[in-house]
């Protein structure tokens, strides 16, 4: 699919910064660009001029060419510039083997300085100068001129063009949905703006284009997929953006293997077409059930570039008759009560000192274990640690035998609730696979985690609350536990068969982070219904919220399910980068705003009154503008 390069000839440029080589030798050209470095020695100046295409080397000789010497001698760090004259090949010594035009330089008989610049606030030409984010935010446009931005820019232009090309070619259509909408909830709160022509109403911005992707269904489309822009409005923990950008689609007629095996096989080939250097561990993607996923990775989101799994310690500690008898109270009576003890063994840290156990003991309980006991397997084999005087030395070696230790490894132990144990094993290993560079950091893990819960108990409401998407349609088989134990779906209670029902639900992960999210849907009326009872919507409640997608279920919606790809996600994981920011154009800070624009900011004056507003205030905090 390799195209010629397009000629980016203008009246400014005959070439771009990228293109001469040595074949160019003896012709005439001319470049446009910004002076990235300047090297004045008194006869000759050297200007290294760039664009986004490259860099190439101009030399200005005053004897040859002294009007043109005169100019170049005025030209400072990021001017902009168009030089004309001959390239000629660099005389041998002088070439350099790290830039594609190393073996040219242009010698110029003209420059025109086309703009002045300031000099920016940070260095635009040094790739390892630290630079404070907030200063790059707020100058992005210099930020974006560096070259690491510059190439995780383009990487995300192909990535959606590889996406586009992928989707064209197996029959989907590319629909553009409305951003000012009606509520569409995806467990976050609403951006909202106010109507002009109708004070007093506002539209919601959405959270993502579910219920127009599922009109989009019942109205015979198909396939349908959108680059779409959607907005949460969070608090912004962690890395999250209130705007982003998602692979949103969905497909008519299918099953939850129809959806997952068209997803594999275009993430497959967009991550080739991308970026082909690196390699897909396994390219059946995995496929584990939560509760799986859950049991041996203590997590929906696994990294599977390393192994570390948690191990069920249980069967070496019972007794004789089946009763937990480790000789180790925390153990047996954590076991007695239902719970669970399980294990990692973590390579190479077997001699790890007492500190550095302490502070693995400080993490797990910031994660929210009890304690967390260890066994430290020495170089010779020998099993050390506080609890084998309880153990004793046989039952130890089982231990550390059933967890896979290997001498020189450290075999690390909670006992608690189940929920509490996957969960910190689960942090602890996904800590320590990257504190210890367990990761091959080349290769891309896909993999699959599926058939969540449908529901989870919300205590707060007396409800059942869809654990993904209340549209999140039930695995066949357990369709009959959609009720209550007491038979009304509206009078839901903890202990109901729907906490058992299992959700067609299916997210695909990327070396420890979640990439994306779908379900096949419900699009039965009755089952919806249904389902929307044990969530506590109220018929009326279910109308004013979902009326459109209630009506047009009756007149005839297709099977149909679909999934959602965070964009912003898949371009960080594929450079790397350890925050969605970064390769963003313009993202917003931690507090949501934006430096350069310097976003949000006041309505003017007269925007109050178009839209009947009036700012009065959060308690707390004063009005944001003059009350009245
Ligand atoms: N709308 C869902 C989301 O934004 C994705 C889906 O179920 O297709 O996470």
């Amino acid at each position: 699919m390799t195209n010629p390069p397009p000629s980016l000839a203008t009246p400014y440029r005959t070439h771009t910064c990228g293109a001469l080589r040595a074949s160019d030798a003896g012709s005439p050209a001319r470049l446009a660009g910004w002076v990235h470095r300047r090297r004045d020695h008194g006869q000759l100046i050297f200007i290294d001029l760039r664009d986004r295409h490259g860099l190439t080397q101009v030399v200005i000789d005053a004897t040859d060419a002294p009007e043109a010497h005169e100019i170049a001698s005025r030209a400072r760090s990021e001017f902009v510039l168009t030089v004309a004259g001959e390239v000629v090949r660099r005389l041998p010594g002088t070439e350099n083997p790290r830039l594609p035009t190393g073996e040219i330089e242009l010698r110029a008989s003209d420059v025109t300085i086309l703009n002045e610049a300031k000099t920016p606030p940070f260095y635009i030409n040094d790739p390892d100068a630290p630079i404070d984010e907030t200063l790059r935010l707020r100058y992005r446009y210099l930020d974006i001129r560096r070259e690491a931005m510059q190439q995780r820019l383009l990487l995300r232009s192909r990535l959606v063009q590889a996406i586009r090309e992928v989707h064209h070619a197996s029959g989907f259509v590319e629909v553009e949905t409305p951003n000012l909408i009606k509520s569409t909830p995806e467990g976050a709160r609403d951006f909202i703006v106010p109507s002009r022509l109708q004070p007093g109403a506002v539209y919601a911005l959405p959270q993502s284009p579910q219920q127009l992707k599922q009109l989009l269904m019942v109205a015979g489309v198909d396939r349908y997929f959108q680059i779409a822009r959607c907005f949460r409005d969070e608090d912004l923990r962690g890395d999250r953006q209130p705007e982003f950008t998602q692979l949103d689609l969905e497909m008519s007629f299918v099953d939850e293997a129809t959806v997952m095996d068209f997803v594999e096989r275009m993430a497959i080939e967009v991550s080739r077409a991308v970026v082909p250097e690196r390699p897909i561990l396994a390219t059946l993607f995995p496929r584990f059930t939560f509760a799986e996923a859950m049991e041996r990775f203590g997590s929906d989101k696994p990294d599977l570039r390393f192994g570390m799994e948690l191990v069920d310690l249980a069967p070496e500690l019972a007794g004789t008759d089946g009763a937990a008898a480790s000789g180790f109270r925390v153990f047996d009576e954590v076991l007695a009560a239902g719970g669970r003890v399980k294990a990692i063994s973590v390579p190479g840290l077997g001699a790890a000192p007492r500190s550095r156990i302490d502070e693995l003991t400080e993490t797990a309980k910031r994660f929210g274990a009890k304690g967390l006991a260890h066994l430290s397997v020495e170089a010779e084999g020998a099993v050390k640690g506080p609890i084998v005087k309880f153990l004793g030395d046989d039952l130890a070696e089982r231990l550390v035998a059933r967890a896979e230790a290997n001498p020189g490894d450290l075999v690390l132990i909670v006992a608690d609730t189940a929920d509490v144990t996957n969960d910190v094993l689960g942090r602890l290993r996904a800590e320590l696979g990257t504190r210890l560079a367990l990761a091959d950091p080349n290769v891309l893990a896909y993999g699959w985690v599926h058939r969540f819960p449908m529901y989870q108990w919300d205590t707060e409401n007396g409800r059942w609350d869809a654990t993904h998407n209340p549209f999140s349609g039930v695995v066949p088989e357990d369709e009959a536990l959609l009720t209550t134990t007491s038979g009304d779906p509206a009078a839901p209670a903890p202990g109901d068969p729907a906490g058992r029902a299992r959700a067609m639900q299916y997210d695909i992960v990327l070396n420890g982070w979640e990439l994306g999210g779908g379900s096949v849907r419900i699009w039965r009326r009755d089952l919806l219904e249904r389902s929307f009872a044990l969530q506590g919507y109220s018929l009326e409640r279910m109308r004013s919220m979902f009326g459109a997608i209630l009506d047009a279920f009756e007149y005839g919606a297709p099977p149909h399910g679909g999934i959602a790809l965070g964009i912003d996600r898949w371009a960080a994981l594929l450079t790397n980068q350890a925050t969605i920011r970064e390769v963003m154009a313009f993202p917003k800070t931690q507090s949501g705003s934006d430096p350069m624009l310097e976003a949000p900011s006041e309505p003017d004056p007269g925007q109050y009154a178009e839209l009947g507003l009036r700012f009065v205030g959060i308690p707390g905090k004063p009005p944001a503008a003059p009350d009245g």
